[in-house]
């Protein structure tokens, strides 16, 4: 393609990012089709956007959305070009990088930068969710390879977010079919299927508290889901791929200065948290551990241990969303009932 090309396409870009437009980046990725030059493509929606809208008002959404395209510019500088799409959605074309290990490195590299931006609000942070395909490999159809990447992508944003995925069709050809989160239940239910559980009285304690952790877990692709008591960890689920990792118990009165009033705790992003020296994150650090969810154990002034959801998957990882700590917090509130009930009747 000719410099007088790009000039042409520089020459009227995005009005709010001043980065390419979203014909500048279709045009090329027909241009290289035609030629049969192999390119990676990639769709990048930034997560829950409307929220920084919402809470800090349009003109800040707008400042996000510079500063990203920025730095969207800067990381992809030399191995590819980038243009907004629209709204919040940014595109991405790697010509020649299409091994898989390349393009995971990049795609990394793009996730990581999120964590990086300084916006003139100090307590804005955000995070990406991308959907990649490849040409030809995946299809020689520019609108197909467009699709690929944005089931990849939805794919990602089910997952929990900040994460990418780069489509491959063996693993998400009927990604509609393999989603647990798929088979989706509806808020309530979801919420009385897990209090069905903890108050089974044809059933022990154990297996009740069992088959809840059981539940939770593969639902919200956590990858260790666990009760921590004084004797140590206990009813653990583990994420079929890390089924033989190790977790050491955090101590109950380490995470005690941590939770809230309600007996909440919960961290996104270990790595680079203002609190890194401190005896838990250490402990985060040493587990490998990058976010995590701890709740408190307690009831009518009985505490009995905590629950603890963690991640350590990056590449696939998830941030906490709103439904999920809510879910959570319940399954702690009415497993601690269950603990009290418990301890009365013994
Ligand atoms: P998700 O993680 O699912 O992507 O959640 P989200 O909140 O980011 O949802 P979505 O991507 O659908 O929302 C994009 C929002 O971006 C909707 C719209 O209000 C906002 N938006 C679109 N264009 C602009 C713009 O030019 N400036 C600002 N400030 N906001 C925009
Ligand atoms: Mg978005």
């Amino acid at each position: 393609m000719t410099n007088e090309f790009f000039e042409q396409l520089h020459a009227d870009p995005d009005e709010l990012t001043r980065i390419f437009r979203r014909d500048a980046i279709m045009l090329y990725g027909e241009h290289l089709i035609e030629q049969n030059v192999p390119f990676s493509f990639a769709i990048l929606d930034i997560d829950n956007f409307k929220l920084i809208n919402d809470n800090y008002g349009h003109l800040m959404g707008d400042e996000v959305l510079k500063v990203v395209a920025n730095s969207l510019q800067k990381v992809t500088d030399g191995k590819g070009f980038v243009g907004r799409y629209g709204g919040d959605e940014f595109i991405f074309i790697f010509p020649y990088l299409v091994d898989y290990d390349t393009i995971w490195k990049i795609l990394f590299r793009v996730l990581k930068s999120s964590t990086e931006l300084v916006f003139s609000d100090s307590s804005i942070t955000i995070s990406y969710t991308m959907g990649c395909a490849r040409f030809p490999e995946n299809t020689t159809n520019f609108d197909e390879l467009f699709t690929l990447a944005d089931k990849a992508l939805y794919r990602g944003k089910v997952k929990g977010r900040n994460c990418f995925i780069i489509y491959l069709p063996e693993k998400h050809a009927n990604i509609a079919l393999q989603t647990i989160r798929e088979k989706v239940y509806s808020p309530i239910h979801l919420h009385a299927k897990i209090f069905n559980f903890l108050t089974n009285k044809n059933r022990s304690l154990d297996s009740n508290i069992k088959q809840a952790i059981d539940f939770v877990g593969p639902y919200l692709l956590i990858d260790h889901l666990c009760v921590e008591t004084p004797n140590g960890l206990e009813y653990e689920y583990f994420q079929p791929l890390f089924k033989n990792r190790k977790y050491a118990p955090f101590g109950i009165e380490t995470t005690e200065e941590y939770v809230s009033d309600n007996g909440v705790f919960y961290e996104n992003t270990v790595l680079g948290s203002r609190h890194s020296n401190s005896k838990l994150y250490k402990k985060f650090k040493e587990q490998g551990i990058y976010a995590s969810f701890i709740c408190t154990l307690r009831a009518y002034g009985k505490t009995f241990g905590i629950i603890r959801a963690d991640m350590v998957s990056v590449d696939t990882g998830r941030i906490w969303q709103n439904e999920d700590l809510v879910l959570l917090e319940n399954l702690a509130n009415i497993m601690s009932l269950a603990f009290y009930v418990d301890s009365i009747e013994k």
